[in-house]
């Protein structure tokens, strides 16, 4: 009898007989319930349960409210009075991170930064692709900071996979335009250079090489330098990603890029002004653009090919505008 209360997961049979068993244990029976009723105020009631249990581990108040007719909150407010903590929750035990002491929740081990060990991961050694589950060196899977291992935990071909299913679908293709949009904002001097080279090669002036380090021959012109657009390296994606050179930091130029707003508010076409500012830099052999330039430009309209009419007048537009503003 006394084991079956220790199961609770007894079949139905056996279900009463552990029923009957616990109300023994923890409440009185009814001969008992009416001895202690008879205490008088409830505070008299609970303090005479506890002399008669005296090694109970922990005061149950809900049955302790039935035995005694009051609420809960009721006999813990007298066992507070008397002093007892046996009725009091454990309250939840405070874990800490054991190398940085953050406070953890109860069932981790360590916290966010230091449960796992970050790049474990060894170059030399293959390592499991988690999708196509083959074995595949380390230089195989792209870096992660999200992942604990510091790699992702597929592998490059079956993420690119992933990467071409994804930009099919509706959602994908959104999202890869929004990118692209957001890219050419951020760095307009970017798609200024790709422009140049696709129309280098285009032209024929430019003509794609294999990659530089593995000889792949489908290659990306990858630039250290977006103001020289057309001096280039050949690379492979691969090869162009693991590439440690940096490029060097564009500095817009504040003339130019207030020439290029300008225009292109007041005229439609967005690319007016690239082929305007090309013109004029093809002609005086310069990078860059000054308001010496531009001035003298207009007394040279019809010697440079590609500007006319239009050019002159929002030209001059804007160098009065400018003048105005910084004089
Ligand atoms: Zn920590
Ligand atoms: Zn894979
Ligand atoms: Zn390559």
């Amino acid at each position: 009898m006394i084991n079956a209360s220790k199961q609770p997961n007894t079949n139905p049979p056996g279900l009463q007989q552990v029923q009957n068993q616990k109300s023994d244990l923890s409440i009185p029976p009814t001969t008992e319930h009416y001895k202690y009723s008879l205490g008088g105020t409830p505070k008299e009631t609970i303090q005479q349960y506890l002399e008669l249990n005296t090694n109970l581990k922990k005061i149950n108040t809900s049955e302790l409210s039935k035995l005694v007719g009051v609420t809960r909150q009721r006999v813990s407010q007298i066992l507070d009075e008397i002093g007892e903590i046996r009725h009091k929750r454990t309250g939840h035990v405070v874990k800490s991170c054991p190398i940085c002491e953050v406070e953890i929740t109860k069932n981790a081990s360590a916290c966010r930064k230091h449960s796992h060990k970050k790049d474990n991961r060894v170059e030399g050694y293959k390592y499991r692709c988690k999708t196509c589950n083959k074995f595949k060196n380390l230089s195989e899977f792209t870096r992660s900071k999200r992942s604990p291992s510091g790699y992702e935990h597929r592998c490059l071909i079956c993420r690119s996979d992933w990467q071409r299913d994804y930009n099919k679908t509706r959602h994908g293709r959104e999202k890869h335009k929004k990118i692209v949009k957001a890219l050419i904002n951020k760095h307009p001097e970017r798609r200024r250079a790709y422009y140049k080279v696709f129309k280098a090669i285009k032209d024929g002036v430019l003509i794609r090489q294999p990659c530089e380090v593995c000889a792949t021959p489908k290659t990306q012109a990858i630039h250290t330098d977006y103001t020289q657009p057309l001096n280039i390296r050949w690379l492979c994606r691969l090869c162009a990603s693991r590439d440690g050179t940096n490029t060097v930091v564009y500095v817009p130029d504040q003339l130019e890029d207030q020439y290029r707003k300008y225009i292109n508010s007041n005229q439609n076409s967005s690319n007016i002004s690239g082929k305007w500012i090309a013109a004029i830099q093809k002609y005086y052999g310069k990078n860059t653009l000054s308001k010496k330039i531009l001035t003298n430009s207009l007394q040279q309209v019809e010697n440079i090919p590609g500007l006319g009419a239009q050019y002159s007048t929002l030209t001059t537009q804007f160098l009065n505008q400018n003048t105005q503003k910084t004089g």
